[in-house]
């Protein structure tokens, strides 16, 4: 689904292993990427296309898959900046707690150059962004909201009738519904909900059919 209004575009880039759903938003001469999966190739190779260059390379959550992509990212656009959740800061030193050690690998990315907190907005040219606690798959996940655009990006937090996993390390179950029920269903029904994997939702139809949530 690629989004388009008044100048906008969000659009879906699905990269690596896990089929992680990265996410490009331009607007005008402002560009911004959320997650980079493991390899972010595809992502590269699209903005080339737009003639897009990264201001903000913006983490949902600290998996490796969401992650993994970041060196490759930095050395492609050294001028973006990487924004991170605070809650998440140091899955991105941990193999163990970015569960990249569990398929053998070490993935690692460089720490943040800035750091959001739940309650928090970010800017991305003309639109602003809420950063909401959506913590529980991983200790500090967070989904960004923009009115403007009616759309939430949602990590692994909400997917298309299902929800993330709460059986990693760092997990807790019933902190991931609270946050959902609390944060994501109490946005408007018509919103859409861009998750970490899968096609996009919106709110009310989860409201009505996700049935982890009831
Ligand atoms: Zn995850």
């Amino acid at each position: 689904m690629v989004m388009d209004k008044k100048q906008v575009q969000l659009e879906p880039v699905v990269v690596g292993p896990l089929e992680t759903n990265c996410y490009i938003f331009v607007e005008g001469s402002s560009c911004a990427v959320f997650d980079f999966g493991m390899w972010p190739k595809p992502i590269i190779k699209r903005l080339k296309e737009l003639s897009a260059s990264p201001g903000h390379l913006v983490i949902t959550h600290g998996h490796a898959d969401h992650i993994g992509g970041l060196k490759e990212m930095r050395e492609h656009f050294p001028a973006a900046k990487v924004v991170c959740p605070r809650g998440d800061v140091e899955l991105l030193a941990s193999p163990e707690m970015n569960l990249s050690g569990m398929f053998l690998m070490s993935v690692t990315a460089p720490p943040p150059d800035q750091v959001v907190n739940p309650g928090e907005v970010l800017k991305l040219g003309t639109t602003e962004w809420q950063v909401l606690d959506t913590a529980g798959h991983t200790p500090g996940g967070v989904s960004y909201y923009c009115r403007q655009l009616g759309a939430v990006v949602t990590g692994d937090s909400l997917f298309a009738g299902g929800i993330g996993r709460t059986d990693f390390p760092g997990s807790d179950h019933e902190l991931l519904i609270r946050n959902i029920r609390d944060r994501l269903l109490s946005l408007p029904d018509q919103t859409v909900v861009l998750p970490g994997h899968g096609p996009a939702t919106t709110v009310g139809q989860e409201k009505r059919s996700n049935q982890f949530l009831f």
